[in-house]
Order: C-alpha cells, then structure tokens, then sequence
C-alpha cells in the first residue's frame, strides 16, 4: 500500500458509517487522503473515528441523507468551502430489501431508487462542478446484481443496472473536461447489510459459497483496493469501468 497515494487529496465517501463504506474511508485515510464521511447515522461514523483517533486529522464526518438532494449538495459545497477541493467522490450509500417484482410495494421500491439511483445523481450533480475545478474523478459501488440479476432482490437489482450505466453515461459526457467516473461491482461482501439476510435466509451462506469460484464471501476490506485503484492516477486512462471485484462470480457461466 502507497501511505502518500492520496497525500493533499479529499475524498468523499457516502455511506461511510458501516460495512463497506467503512473499509473504503479507511482505505482512502491509510493512503494519504482528507477523507469526509457521509451517513445518515451519526454514530455509527464516531464510533468509527473514535476507532481510528490516530488518524483523526484527516477525517471529517457529516450526516446527511444522500436521497435529500438540497441536503447533499450543501454538504458538498460546505465540504469544499472547508477542505478547498473534492478530488474523488466515492457513491457507496446503498440499501438491500428483498422481494422478487409481483410483491414489491411501491414503498420499498421508491425507498431503493430514492437511496440507490437518486443519491447517487444527486451526489454527483453536485459534485462535478468541484470535481471539474479539481481534475477528480467518480467510484460508484456497483454490484454483481447489476450486471446479472440476484434472486429475490428486483428493485436492488433494477436499481444497481442504473448506477452502471449512469456510471458510463458520467464518464462519457464528462471525460473532455477531466473527469473519469467508473464503478466497482462487488460480489457478496460480509457487511451488517448482508449478514441481516444471511441470518433471515436458512442456507444462504452455503449457497453463496457454492456459487462463488474462490469459495467463499469477501471481507470489505477485500474489496476497497479496488476504489482506491480506480480513483488513483494508476488508473487514469481508465474511464467508464465496471471493475467486479467478485471472487469470480461473473465469470462464471
Ligand atoms: P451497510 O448497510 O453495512 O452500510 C451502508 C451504509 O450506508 C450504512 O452506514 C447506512 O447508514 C448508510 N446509508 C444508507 N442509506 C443512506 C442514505 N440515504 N444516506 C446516507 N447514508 C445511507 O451496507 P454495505 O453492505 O456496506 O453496502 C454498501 C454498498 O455496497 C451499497 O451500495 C451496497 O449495495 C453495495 N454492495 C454490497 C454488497 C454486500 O454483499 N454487502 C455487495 C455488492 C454491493
């Protein structure tokens, strides 16, 4: 690991209080980077910089609900005002209920869109007048459920197809004025998130290490290298990716 990679640099992580989130803010601290963090919960955040007081210089933390657009645009612009600049901008915040299609209620599937399409819009609307000024560049958590389809999970899935072709759309319009945009598509990832499933669905574990090549689920800190790869100057004629980090889950017919 590069201590100095992101030496000067501020990031943004959304989602950073838990699972995943998590690992990537301190991925992005472990490698030089002002890191803010973004969540709705406010304590699971200190927690986490209570967790890491030896880094505290480089961490700040704002609570914000990325599917409140006037919310998080100030909290962008507020972030820039402090910090000076936003080089990357990290979309992780996500939710997961499941349910197949004929007995998803129009409340869960808005309060999916709402975190996981519209967050990440509005996120990034607000972020790449500063992202432009800065020469950054965008992650967005994908999923392998947005490139197949996970059973029993059609507004997650729907919802994680969006954030990979939004993920291009960015990186095709904004390339000539400096900014890349690409994704990480995770597989399953021991997060809060997925172990909530595992523990109301008998035998999943064992399904998912079935289906995984190398056997077995990821830890977050498994997947983080691979935003903080896809957001270094390692990675800058990459642009418009979807980098599945998924123990070969995809390449599996
Ligand atoms: P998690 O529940 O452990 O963490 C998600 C964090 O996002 C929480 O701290 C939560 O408070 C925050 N959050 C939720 N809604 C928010 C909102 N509206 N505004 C701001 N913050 C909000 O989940 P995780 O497993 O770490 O998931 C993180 C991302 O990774 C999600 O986008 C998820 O879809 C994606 N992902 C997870 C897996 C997996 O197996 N865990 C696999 C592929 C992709």
């Amino acid at each position: 690991m590069d201590q100095n990679r992101f030496l000067g640099k501020t990031v943004m992580v959304t989602g950073a209080g838990s699972g995943l989130g998590a690992a990537v803010f301190k991925r992005f601290l472990l490698e030089g980077a002002n890191v803010i963090g973004v969540d709705l919960s406010e304590d699971s955040m200190a927690r986490f910089r209570d967790r890491n007081s030896v880094l505290s210089g480089q961490i700040t933390l704002k609570v914000a609900d990325v599917g409140d657009p006037d919310a998080i645009e100030a909290i962008i612009n507020e972030s820039v005002e402090e910090l000076g600049a936003l080089d990357v901008l990290v979309n992780n915040a996500g939710i997961a209920p499941t349910g197949p299609a004929a007995t998803t209620s129009n409340e869960l599937w808005r309060s999916v869109m709402k975190v996981n399409v519209d967050g990440l819009f509005y996120a990034t609307r607000a972020a790449l007048p500063h992202l432009i000024q800065s020469q950054g560049n965008i992650v967005n958590t994908a999923s392998v459920s947005g490139i197949g389809a996970d059973y029993n999970y059609a507004a997650y899935d729907a919802s994680k197809g969006a954030v990979i072709n939004f993920t291009r759309s960015v990186a095709v319009d904004y390339a000539q004025r400096g900014v890349r945009c690409n994704a990480v598509a995770p597989g399953p990832v021991l997060t809060p998130l997925l172990q909530k499933n595992l523990d109301s669905t008998a035998g999943l574990k064992e399904a998912f290490g079935r289906s995984i090549p190398l056997g077995r689920i990821a830890a977050p800190e498994e997947i983080a290298p691979a935003f903080t790869f896809l957001a270094s100057s390692d990675a800058s004629y990459i642009n418009g990716h979807i980098l599945a980090a998924d123990g070969g889950v995809t390449a599996w017919n």
